[in-house]
């Protein structure tokens, strides 16, 4: 049983054999895209007899594809059974590889984790090693999960940087240019493979599972060792020519000469990131100020982490006071976003997130001051509620949508 054999072309050539397929598929596809439904339900919108859909259904629940959730409750008469996709004919996996570690969920094809692992230790180097340590912990992760590694569907894996997701090309870590990365983990793991640039894929993360209700035109700020945006219009991420779209850290803002990691001058990080916050708490203590926070220089972890926590735990006064200015800044360089794309919601994520009100009430205020009246009436401001497993959860999302979509529309 694979949903795989089910939604591709028929291997019956008979009529009668391929119109019984594609009632099946249909109904299969319905229930995928529109969620449960009855026999009576699903005669009507596939323009079927009741005897058929009920000999079609009885077939896909003996197989596996389909569940019997039960009797639904209705005013009287006889109670009709509500069927469902069964959650176990197709799973999917999800990466977020980060600088110091990677997380690594499998989904169901109801977004329900069957096994999900977070920070598992994992340096990302820029080495074929460091790619090989990489597939062999998402096989081991597999083989540890009580799922048969045929029913994976495929697996999205979230790398920063520059990722071209058509053509599964990765430009900042991996970059081979003989063979696509997504390929080449592709061939290691043995499913199929989609990369995608991690803010984007925890935009759609938030879209489905997250913070996100009912807007559609939606921008996500990935708030954390570097800076980025995802953008969401009309329900879709907008990924530009090449999918490069949203690398709003690496806009030249200030005329500071700092030198940015992307090699260019006074981008928008040089300021206001992660990385940008522990060289300024590092500038704070050599002038002389204090804080109860004290960096570990051997630590593989990323830093700001530390002054993160130390805001958020002790309220350090230093730790407090450097989040809270750049916290001001971003919502000034913000408030270009808001003019440019007029969002219905605003939400910001990653680890900067995690302190609440000390980032998002600098950013709401300097919203208000810097973007023009209309357009900041429009827009709400909500803190990502997926936490740390926004990635993964990204990642599985992004993957379930491509796959189902090529299956589904083909
Ligand atoms: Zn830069």
């Amino acid at each position: 049983m694979s949903l795989k054999d089910i939604l591709d072309v028929s291997t019956d050539n008979s009529l009668s054999g391929q119109k019984w397929h594609m009632l099946r598929q249909s109904i299969v596809k319905r229930l995928l895209s529109y969620g449960n439904a009855t026999i009576a339900e699903l005669g009507s919108e596939l323009q079927s007899s009741v005897p058929t859909v009920t000999k079609a259904v009885n077939e896909l629940l003996l197989e596996g594809y389909v569940v019997d959730m039960g009797k639904i409750t209705n005013s009287g008469g006889r109670r009709p059974s509500l069927y469902s996709i069964n959650p176990t004919c197709a799973y999917f996996l999800g990466i977020e590889v980060g600088r110091s570690n990677m997380s690594i969920g499998l989904q169901n094809i109801k977004n329900e984790f069957v096994s999900i692992e977070l920070g598992t230790s994992f340096v990302l180097e820029n080495t074929q090693e460091s790619l090989l340590e990489l597939c062999s912990l998402i096989n081991s992760f597999i083989e540890d999960s009580s799922v048969n590694k045929k029913m994976i569907v495929g697996a999205c894996i979230n790398l920063s940087g520059r990722i071209n997701s058509m053509e599964g090309f990765s430009y900042n870590f991996f970059f081979s240019e003989n063979q696509p990365l997504s390929e080449i983990i592709s061939e290691q793991l043995g499913i199929p493979v989609r990369l995608e640039n991690d803010t984007r894929a925890m935009a759609f993360g938030e879209y489905r599972e997250g913070i996100v209700d009912e807007e559609q035109d939606v921008i996500y700020v990935n708030y954390g060792w570097g800076v980025a945006i995802g953008i969401i219009t009309n329900g879709q991420l907008y990924y530009g020519k090449s999918g490069y779209s949203g690398e709003f850290g690496h806009s030249n803002i200030f005329d500071n000469g700092l030198l940015c990691q992307c090699g260019k001058i006074g981008c928008l990080e040089t300021e206001i990131s992660g990385w940008a916050l522990v060289n300024q708490f590092k500038e704070a203590i050599a002038a002389g100020r204090h804080s109860q926070v004290v960096l570990d220089e051997d630590s593989n972890d990323l830093q700001h982490h530390a002054i993160i926590m130390g805001a958020l735990n002790l309220e350090d006064s230093l730790c407090v006071d450097l989040i809270s200015k750049q916290s001001e800044k971003m919502g000034r360089y913000l408030s270009m976003i808001l003019n440019i794309f007029n969002p219905e919601l605003l939400v910001v994520g990653g680890d900067f997130s995690l302190l609440g009100g000390y980032v998002l009430l600098p950013i709401q205020s300097a919203l208000k001051k810097y973007s023009l009246g209309l357009v900041n009436r429009d827009v709400k401001l909500k803190k990502s509620n997926l936490g740390h497993r926004a990635g993964v959860i990204g990642a599985c999302c992004v993957v379930k949508e491509r796959m189902l979509s090529t299956l589904i529309n083909n």
